[in-house]
């Protein structure tokens, strides 16, 4: 019976923020891995179809190769491929192997102070190499990524931008970057120090549960920049702020 490659591990690669660095995390990953074929349940032949042999084999799966000179040996049927049923009767999804690829989330323990390629195991997720017998386990590899002054984690993607507090509080527009390339920002009037402005949509894709692709969120952290020094009339201008300021506050 032939089976599908069989993956020994696999790797997902997951990025790390400097916070989930200090402080470990619960993530989820996504991996397709091979489970008894939802479609057929296993029994390798199309839904509502009746199975018969192949009529090479007989069913057996195996032939027999003679050659002159040679002992008779048995071989894979090349009819049936060694699945013992007739190709147009094997089940579409799995090929009339019986086992497929199907999309699974699993949920894996980062631990604190985790380090670049650092590689997590999670028990008895992985691949279901035969019915009947254990699943293999997954090993994750963690990677710490910083690309452009932006952080991944996950399908987000996490970047600063520093404003004059002028700016903050008339509101502004600035250009950034995002993993799917430039994009304006539009910073509302009166936005605070630490404030996160989020773009939906500009983050990364991932596949979720039952294939379906997701995208994810870039997420824009507004840094003020206060002036440790200003120039004259700057100070001018400002001292009639303050002024206005405190006129307004004793009335
Ligand atoms: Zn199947
Ligand atoms: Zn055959």
């Amino acid at each position: 019976m032939p089976m599908p490659r069989r993956l020994n591990f696999l790797e997902c690669r997951l990025a790390a923020t400097p916070g989930l660095v200090q402080q470990g995390a619960q993530k989820t990953v996504h991996a397709d891995v091979l489970r008894i074929c939802p479609d057929c349940k296993g029994r390798r032949v199309r839904p509502g179809v009746a199975a018969s042999s192949c009529g090479f084999c007989r069913g057996s799966g195996q032939v027999l190769r003679s050659r002159a000179g040679a002992q008779a040996a048995s071989r894979v049927c090349p009819g049936c491929g060694g699945r013992g049923l007739q190709a147009q009767q094997w089940c579409r999804r799995c090929g009339g192997v019986g086992l497929a690829r199907v999309a699974s989330s699993m949920q894996i323990k980062v631990p604190p102070g985790v380090q670049d390629d650092t590689v997590l195991r999670i028990p008895l997720q992985g691949d279901l190499p035969e019915e009947g017998t254990q699943k293999g386990d997954i090993y994750v590899v963690v990677a710490v990524q910083q690309l452009d002054g932006m952080l991944r984690d996950g399908s987000d993607v996490h970047s600063t931008v520093s404003l004059a507090y002028p700016e903050a509080i008339l509101g502004c527009s600035t250009e950034i970057g995002t993993v799917r390339g430039r994009r304006i920002l539009t910073i509302p009037a009166g936005t605070q120090h630490k404030a996160v402005l989020s773009l939906p949509g500009e983050g990364v894709d991932y596949r979720g549960r039952h294939g379906t692709m997701y995208r994810g969120s870039h997420h824009v952290t507004i840094l003020l920049q206060l002036p440790s020094s200003v120039a004259p009339v700057e100070k001018a201008i400002l001292l009639e702020l303050l002024a206005i300021e405190r006129l307004q506050n004793s009335g």
